[in-house]
């Protein structure tokens, strides 16, 4: 069976990628298993070298899998540029931090010793989602491999030729075989290597819908897992907020990458006090996003990527202005074959689409609330607990009202961003569990106490 894979900006197919049938699934499990215990066995230092190889590897081929992300799923190439390089740093910083994040943690007691090592546990399954096509896979992969576990991949159908890239960066930076691997497969045969007794648990980035089938199956055999899903984090801007810095942030949180970001800014929650001016410049310096082709410096935002994942944002906006909401820039699908304009939506209230459910694209909500009492309510009103944001003058006042926000992740006049030294997880149906800093790295271990009486 074929998927094929259309290039976003154009419509052409450019790639058919095959599944893989049972034998080949097989013999990659059979690989995990094998390789496993040479790579645990090895010291902490020589995997640190292949992290370190392979972050090389990841800088010297940059060009080319940036072309190759632009081709499946439409990012602007220095957006694409900058994740490589992002994949790069996790490499070496893995590398560099592992033996202290490692390090046996001593507890007293009354015991001689006390003390909790962290352990590997084997072959995780990682399900991953095209938005970060290779930042989402190393902010996992990286910190896994360091612990001394093995890895499948089983990458989003829309971008097959992104996962081969990552497997031949790690193969040629010597990491060995069985160690790492991609499966083509689809969901059903996912289904069936969480249920396979080699694989020891699943970490999922991606949607809900995703969540709930991937959590389903690791829980019905026990397994470990991490999901990390959607978010419509919160944007919320404070009557002392300094404009030209809230409206600039404004602009990257929500556009960037198309829109197409878990932590993007999606519901901005705005006083009134300074609403309409935040407003009136928000939609001005948004207006000036140019659509086109991903390869031009000139596009400043890139085509979504896939049509079929356009046509529904384009639903979700036309039922939330059936419903009430103001389009006040964009709102309908662009000339190109899955470009979307830059759109903001005023007037956004609860029971719209726009409000209730995440928008993975580049469409803005406008929430306008009294004050900052309003603003957290509405913040926290949402099921989802990604990240969120406030954007103020008073950086004790913001540090305040983010630390009520129910999220994983609360910045202050910042855009919420991943950063390698921060955990990175959400609440609420956003997902459990964290990536990322040392937390990341101990999520698929076992935390083993060790006691001598
Ligand atoms: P998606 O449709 O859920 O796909 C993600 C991955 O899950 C893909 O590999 C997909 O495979 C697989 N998948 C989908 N449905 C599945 C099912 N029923 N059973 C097993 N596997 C399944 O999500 P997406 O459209 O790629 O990504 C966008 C979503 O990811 C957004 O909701 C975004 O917020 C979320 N996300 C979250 C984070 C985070 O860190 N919290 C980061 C990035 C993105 P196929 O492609 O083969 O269907």
């Amino acid at each position: 069976m074929f998927t094929e894979i259309p290039n976003p900006a154009t419509g052409q197919i450019e790639h058919r990628q095959e599944l893989m049938g049972a034998n080949a699934v097989e013999a990659a499990l059979h690989a995990a298993q094998t390789a496993f215990p040479e790579w645990a066995q090895r010291p902490l230092e020589a995997r640190g070298a292949v992290l370190r190889k392979v972050g090389a590897l990841l800088r010297e081929r940059h060009e080319a899998i940036a072309g190759i992300m632009t081709a499946e799923m439409g990012k602007l190439k220095a957006e694409a540029l900058a994740e490589i390089d992002k994949c790069a740093g996790a490499c070496d910083y893995y590398a560099d931090n592992a033996a202290r994040y490692l390090a046996p943690q001593p507890i007293e007691t009354e015991a001689q010793a006390s003390y909790v090592r962290y352990e590997p546990i084997g072959c995780v399954l990682a399900v991953m989602p095209w938005n970060f096509p290779i930042w989402q896979v190393f902010r996992f992969l990286a910190p896994t491999l360091m612990v001394g576990n093995v890895a499948l991949l089983k990458h989003a159908s829309n971008v097959p030729r992104c996962a081969d890239a990552i497997a031949s960066v790690l193969r040629d930076g010597g990491v060995p075989e069985g160690v790492f691997a991609v499966l083509h497969i689809d969901n059903d045969q996912a289904a069936e290597v969480i249920r396979d007794r080699r694989v020891a648990a699943v970490t999922l980035t991606g949607s809900e819908r995703a969540g709930k089938s991937i959590a389903a199956n690791a829980g019905g055999e026990l397994k470990k897992c991490v999901m990390e899903l959607g978010g419509s984090d919160a944007f919320v801007v404070l009557d002392d907020a300094d404009l030209d810095k809230t409206v600039a942030a404004a602009v990257k949180g929500r556009f960037d990458n198309a829109g197409q970001t878990c932590i993007a800014a999606k519901r901005f929650i705005v006083v009134d006090a300074i609403a309409d001016a935040f407003v009136q410049r928000f939609v001005e310096a948004a207006g000036k996003l140019k659509t086109g082709d991903p390869n031009d410096a000139a596009t400043t935002l890139a085509p979504m990527a896939r049509q079929d994942l356009r046509d529904e944002l384009h639903h979700q906006v036309a039922s939330s202005v059936a419903d009430g909401a103001k389009v006040l820039l964009g709102g309908h699908p662009g000339q190109g074959h899955a470009d979307y304009p830059a759109t903001i939506l005023d007037q956004v209230q609860p029971g719209m689409r726009a409000y209730d459910e995440e928008l993975f694209g580049p469409v803005a909500s406008i929430l306008r609330v009294k004050d900052e009492a309003e603003a957290l309510r509405v913040a926290n009103d949402t099921s989802f607990g990604l990240g969120g944001s406030v954007w103020t003058g008073d950086a004790q006042r913001g540090e305040r009202v983010a630390q009520q926000l129910q999220c994983g992740a609360a910045f202050v006049n910042s855009i919420v961003k991943s950063d390698v030294r921060l955990p990175f997880g959400g609440t609420k149906r956003s997902g459990f569990g964290r990536e990322l800093a040392a937390v990341g790295m101990h999520e698929f271990t076992n935390i083993k106490t060790v006691y001598v009486a």
